[in-house]
């Protein structure tokens, strides 16, 4: 197992934050929210040099800098965007994985990724070949990169060509 990296594109905040909403302002920073898929309710507290805008874009009824999530702020320390409520996230944000397996060449270098239920994302034709030709016809359960047989299938035939396939955390 190999840990997660988040990239900080934003992209998983545009299309699930759509699902976050605020129940209830409790102060400037303070919000009650909800889950409106799986019913959570849960209470958030914005960083403070987020606080002043959220408030405003809240009040005003305008849904942030981005569509999806109005925690989601770019980030003013660089490229990239940031979770305003990052420390109080809901759950379905803290367990969200864009990709489930990250898989290395010969030399340990990462040249592909798991993304979706078990397509590839990778610039190298040889793994894409293998991958389609290979993995894609596997039965697939839902959660593949959660099913140690199928992991094992897979492990086996990336192994078979060079490559090792490591699920993350
Ligand atoms: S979890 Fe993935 S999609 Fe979401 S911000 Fe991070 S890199 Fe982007
Ligand atoms: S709460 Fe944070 S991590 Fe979750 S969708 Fe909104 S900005 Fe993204």
């Amino acid at each position: 197992m190999t840990g997660f990296v988040c990239d900080h594109c934003g992209k998983c905040c545009r299309s699930l934050g759509r699902y976050i909403g605020i129940e209830r302002q409790l102060s400037e920073g303070d919000y009650y929210c909800k889950n409106t898929l799986s019913g959570e309710v849960f209470p958030v507290h914005v960083a403070p040099e987020f606080a002043e805008e959220i408030d405003e874009d809240f009040s005003s009824g305008t849904p942030g800098s981005h569509e999806g999530c109005i925690f989601l702020r770019k980030d003013p320390k660089g490229p990239g965007h940031v979770c305003a409520i990052h420390a109080t996230r809901p759950r379905i944000c803290r367990e969200f994985r864009c990709y489930h397996m990250v898989i290395s060449d010969a030399k340990g270098a990462p040249v592909g990724r798991m993304v979706g239920r078990a397509d590839i994302q990778t610039s190298d034709p040889v793994l894409a070949r293998v991958w389609n030709e290979e993995v894609k016809p596997l039965p697939c359960p839902a959660a593949p990169a959660c099913d140690p047989s199928w992991v094992e299938r897979v492990s086996a035939i990336l192994a078979a060509h060079g490559y090792r396939g490591e699920t993350v955390e």
